[in-house]
């Protein structure tokens, strides 16, 4: 069966965030037709956007899938779930228990109602490709570049690289 190499976004800055992220990268290991290939440090980043919020704790999850894109994004939302995040609260930018994105899946390219991939907003966040360098630190993303010079271009952000994510 065919695998896709795919990277997962974890972030959270409500309750115990960095318990929250180290548990939601066991958890994405524990998906069906999934297999945990890389998993970044968990970093500390500010907040972004104008209302005031504690810092996110992130990390990124490096997955082999035999899952289709959906398919692995209901897995996703059923984790956050689990976490009781509560959609219909939520602002852009408002806290989070926890999220998860899909940043890229294999090669793919989609723009439906239900997923864009690669994430949009992943060549501007920090605390994504940071992580992802971590993991490979010789990604080449068609369209995009290499991920070096991505992390290179992306906006500054007060950001700090915390313990390892194994617990
Ligand atoms: P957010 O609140 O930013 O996590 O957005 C949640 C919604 O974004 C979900 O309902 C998804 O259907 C949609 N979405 C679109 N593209 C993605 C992606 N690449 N990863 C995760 N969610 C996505």
């Amino acid at each position: 069966m065919l695998t896709e190499h795919v990277y997962v976004a974890i972030g959270s800055n409500i309750g115990d965030s960095a318990t929250i992220v180290a548990q939601a990268m066991e958890a994405i290991g524990h998906i069906r037709g999934c297999e945990l290939r890389g998993r970044s440090s968990l970093y500390r980043s500010a907040a972004v956007g104008d209302i005031p919020q504690g810092d996110y704790i992130n990390a990124v999850a490096r997955l082999d899938t035999e899952l289709q894109p959906l398919d692995l994004l209901l897995e996703l939302q059923a984790i956050e779930h689990a976490y009781y995040r509560n959609r219909e609260d939520e602002r852009r930018w408002a806290p989070r228990t926890l999220d998860l994105d899909i940043v890229l899946f294999g090669n793919h390219r989609i723009n439906d109602s239900h997923l864009v991939i690669p994430h949009p907003e992943f060549v501007n966040r920090r605390f994504v490709l940071e992580p992802m360098l971590e993991i490979n630190g010789d990604l080449y993303i068609p369209g995009y570049g290499s991920l070096k010079y991505l992390v290179n271009q992306a906006p500054a952000l007060e950001m700090e690289k915390l313990a390892s994510s194994h617990g």
